[in-house]
């Protein structure tokens, strides 16, 4: 390992440099660095020991209907099919009538662990003695939140173990995730209580299982709008409706249920600017909710229509990280014609559960290679060589010769370049 020494004191050509000749890049990886740098000023601001910037792309999603709201979602993600379903989901269920999407309270639980507790049943007492003054104190810490009208709500405690008690504080952070402004209330409270209880603390943080900012959404779909490949609606939404059960029977299939959720979420969560491994874990916890991790979404059966519900903890901030920092992710909340951070949210689950309708549909009825399979041809010629005016020709050229591995599309490049050559 070469010395980088203090990388993070180094202006961003020498970064440059010092990587470069360490590593032994050659001129072209330079290049690529340089290349890709778009805006150093704002990734040092972002990050730390900033070289360049990865770009992902960003594609629009169509014909979302939201509580009889029209919406434009702006998605980024590396994953091919992802956009097309999430329109191809949405645009069903908007001829259903739309999504009926709701939004709770926007609490979020900071969390104060106590350690080294002798006697876990009198400490709980004397907290409770302290809770309004700890919850001044929280208030104080961050005021401003609380002239918006957010602030603390609630502090409840509990003995994890014979030596451990945690508190959990619940704050409305309005339109904020709230993750920075939680741990600055979080660490007043603490330092209080090492103060007036001379308890020791473990440690003060958020919370990202989120149970007190869930966001849900429904939608009900008539048998007529599910027919595909022949089968009668009423057959899909059927098969819809085992696969839904079989999420939650099966933690294997529940995974991969989700994933295909997280899909769409999480590239409406990267688009607003928000942070996604915060509504990952807690969405996943959501899943595992009682004990056992299962589906996020259900389909059943209504009379002759097919209900579908999703439900994950959501808190995303309107305003606050780096929303307010990267243009682009003004721009989408223009491009969603948002106006606040319940609004996004009912956006994003309604997304979930599109995103998950188009994938089962896919699933039950033609598998879902089929449909991904151009997309995927088409990122694997690339890989093997491809430049664009070949792309089409030899994604076609390898769904003839049923072949979807990297060598054989090497071999088919080569083989169709020699014959462009020679005529
Ligand atoms: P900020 O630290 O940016 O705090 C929110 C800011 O928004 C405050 O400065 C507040 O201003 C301002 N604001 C303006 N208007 C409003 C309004 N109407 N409602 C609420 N705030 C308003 O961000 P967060 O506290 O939201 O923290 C989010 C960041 O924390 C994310 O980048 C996340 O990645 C990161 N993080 C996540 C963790 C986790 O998930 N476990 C842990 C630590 C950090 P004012 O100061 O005037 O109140």
């Amino acid at each position: 390992m070469q010395n980088y020494g203090k990388f993070y004191q180094k202006s961003w050509e020498e970064r440059i440099n010092h990587i470069s000749q360490n590593e032994k890049l050659t001129k072209e990886q330079i290049q690529i660095l340089k290349n890709s740098a778009h805006n150093k000023s704002l990734g040092d601001t972002m990050i730390e020991n900033y070289i360049t910037d990865y770009s992902y792309p960003e594609g629009i999603a169509f014909h979302y209907l939201i509580n009889n709201k029209r919406y434009l979602v702006p998605m980024v993600t590396e994953e091919p099919s992802v956009v097309a379903a999430s329109s191809h989901g949405a645009a069903i269920i908007a001829k259903a009538g739309g999504f009926l999407a709701k939004t709770s309270e926007r609490l979020m639980i900071g969390q104060i662990i106590l350690e080294s507790v002798e006697d876990s049943a009198k400490l709980i007492i004397e907290i409770q003695k302290l809770t309004k003054d700890l919850l001044v104190v929280a208030d104080q810490a961050h005021p401003s939140l609380k002239k918006r009208g957010g602030g603390t709500r609630w502090l409840k405690t509990r003995i994890l173990a014979e030596d451990l008690v945690v508190l959990n504080i619940a704050i409305d952070v309005q339109e904020a995730m709230g993750a920075n402004m939680i741990n600055t209330m979080l660490e007043a409270v603490a330092a209080r209580l090492e103060a007036v209880l001379r308890q020791q603390v473990l440690m003060s943080i958020l919370s990202n299982y989120a149970t007190e900012c869930l966001a849900s959404t429904t939608c009900k779909i008539p048998y007529e709008l599910l027919s595909k490949n022949g089968f009668a609606g009423e057959i899909i939404a059927q098969k819809i409706v085992q696969a839904s059960r079989v999420a939650q029977l099966d933690t294997y299939r529940a995974a991969t249920h989700n994933k295909g959720i997280m899909n769409g979420i999480d590239a409406v969560v990267m688009a607003s600017g928000n942070d996604w491994r915060a509504i990952e874990s807690g969405a996943h916890a959501y899943a595992a909710r009682n004990g056992q991790y299962k589906g996020l979404s259900t389909w059943k059966i209504s009379g002759d229509y097919l209900v579908g519900e999703l439900e994950i903890p959501l808190p995303v901030g309107f305003i606050g990280g780096s929303i307010g920092i990267v243009p682009l992710v003004s721009l989408n909340q223009k491009l969603m014609k948002i106006t606040s951070a319940r609004e996004l949210e009912q956006i994003i689950v309604s997304v979930g559960l599109a995103q998950n309708l188009a994938a089962l549909l896919a699933l039950v009825s033609e598998g879902i290679q089929k449909g991904h399979m151009r997309l995927q041809l088409k990122s694997l010629v690339i890989a093997a060589g491809a430049n664009v005016a070949e792309e089409a020709v030899l994604v076609d050229k390898m769904l003839q010769a049923d072949k979807r591995d990297i060598a054989s599309a090497k071999k088919i490049l080569t083989d169709y370049r020699k014959k462009d050559k020679n005529g």
